[in-house]
């Protein structure tokens, strides 16, 4: 179809930072217009982020570079703005005739605001505003139980979905082939991360490849924190670096127990938003009178790595230099702050906020809430991680608690608390806290 050259279509970039397979561009390159992409650092998030040292905002500054020089190559341009999304639409459309608004779908309660404040303000002027499902297989309303209401138990969440795989085949979007229709215009300027008050930082940028080695035998290595026995995959499926179709694809076919750990990713988006509440209180609502101690000092040592406790304080140690954290660890951190230290989860899911380079406010809340007995499936609350029992089943030889306390020797710090006094006093709290409870 000829593209009229005078109006245009923008692509708005937001969790989805790829050109292939991406459902809303792809949209968009088979729209009318031609398509001027276009991101925004969102001055409403940036504002709230305290430490201007934040390893995500590096990350994103670092994929949407990329993403310049590939449109570059093509004769076209990313436009970045840095400011609130209403402004940074209002700046467009004082330079460009603008037809079509395409974008991604986005789930967390403060994406859906934005995006009806955006849709609202285009409907206003006669602008069709279109978003597609893109960062999941199945999105916050498309597995649900027979009577409409949604699950809240994974393993029959997951065989629907499973199901529903089955008889619906993946659909690829190919917009890497479209990419002609992106609008040519001169280059714009990227702002400098500093120019919005953020320093770049070095990090560590795990590959975007499935390495199928690796995923062929995820359920045998996937809990020894030692080894590189996961895929490493988060920080891209946080930022859509990678395409959740591509990676489902390969999980059907290497193995099924990965699968199952993207499935559980979608069942905490499913989560978050039918049941926004969660953000704020437990699942289960009779947890919210657990009699925490969160005691400052405490809570302190175990953010720094300091517990005594040396798969604690290696996991808590490798989070603060990396910004992420094994998945067996994380359980025995989070196991550790709410049941030995007792302290509100809440306090333990905030810190992971700050530091996780995956972070993502689905996942986080529900492992935190999974971790404190108090979601929706959760661990019961009597199931107490020993962390020694977890050292010598998942760092037996001690690899990974060496590689993240250098100085480690036997005669280590002395514990905050003793084990088997701590999950006495755990049990004897929980049983208390939740007796009256209702839920
Ligand atoms: P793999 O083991 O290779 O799994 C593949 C993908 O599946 C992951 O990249 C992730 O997207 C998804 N996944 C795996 N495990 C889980 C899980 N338990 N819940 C939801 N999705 C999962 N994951 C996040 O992406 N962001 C978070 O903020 C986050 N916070 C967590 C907090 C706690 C207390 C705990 C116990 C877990 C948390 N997780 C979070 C889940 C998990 O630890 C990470 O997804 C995993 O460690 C990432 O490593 P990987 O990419 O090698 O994963």
């Amino acid at each position: 179809m000829e593209k009229r050259e005078n109006r245009v279509s923008v692509f708005w970039f937001r969790r989805d930072l790829r050109l292939f397979d991406n459902h809303g561009l792809f949209q968009a390159l088979n729209g009318n217009s031609k398509v001027l992409p276009i991101f925004i650092f969102d001055k409403n998030i940036l504002e709230t982020l305290t430490d201007k040292k934040d390893k995500r905002v590096s990350f994103i500054h670092h994929n949407l570079l990329r993403i310049e020089n590939e449109l570059n190559k093509l004769g076209s341009s990313l436009w970045v703005i840095h400011d609130t999304p209403l402004a940074a639409f209002q700046l467009i459309f004082s330079t460009f005739d603008v037809s079509d608004v395409y974008t991604n779908h986005d789930y967390e309660p403060y994406a859906i605001a934005r995006d009806k404040e955006i849709s609202d303000f285009l409907s206003a002027k006669n602008i069709s505003f279109h978003t597609s499902k893109d960062q999941v297989i199945f999105e916050k309303d498309e597995v649900m139980k027979n009577d409409g209401k949604p699950y809240t138990i994974f393993t029959p969440y997951s065989k629907v979905w499973k199901q529903k795989l089955m008889e619906s085949k993946i659909t690829f979007y190919e917009s890497e082939n479209h990419l002609t229709n992106l609008l040519a215009v001169q280059k714009f300027r990227t702002p400098l991360l500093e120019e919005m008050g953020f320093e770049l930082l070095p990090y560590h940028m795990p590959s975007t490849t499935v390495d199928e080695e690796i995923i062929s035998h995820y359920d045998q290595t996937r809990n020894f924190p030692a080894i590189r026995g996961t895929s490493q995959l988060s920080v891209h499926l946080r930022f859509g670096t990678v395409s959740i179709r591509k990676l489902v694809a390969k999980a059907n076919e290497l193995n099924e127990q990965w699968l199952n750990e993207l499935i559980w990713r979608e069942f905490f988006m499913m989560i978050l938003y039918q049941f926004p509440r969660v953000i704020k209180e437990s699942f289960k609502k009779k947890y919210e009178n657990i009699l925490w101690r969160n005691n400052e000092n405490e809570f302190d040592l175990w953010c720094k790595g300091q517990t005594g406790y040396p798969i604690v304080d290696a996991g808590m140690r490798e989070m603060n230099e990396t910004g992420l954290m094994h998945n067996r660890v994380r359980m025995i951190v989070a196991s550790f702050l709410t049941k030995h230290l007792l302290i509100d989860w809440r306090w333990g899911e905030a810190y992971f906020a700050e530091k996780l380079l995956d972070y993502e406010l689905s996942s986080n809340n529900g492992n935190w809430q999974w971790s404190a007995g108090c979601g929706c499936d959760a661990a019961p609350y009597f199931r107490i991680f020993n962390p020694e029992e977890q050292t010598k089943k998942f760092d037996p030889e001690l690899k990974y608690i060496r590689k993240w306390i250098k100085d480690y020797r036997s005669e280590y710090l002395t514990p905050i608390v003793e084990h088997s006094f701590a999950r006495k006093r755990a049990l004897d709290i929980y049983k208390i806290s939740i007796a009256d409870g209702s839920n």
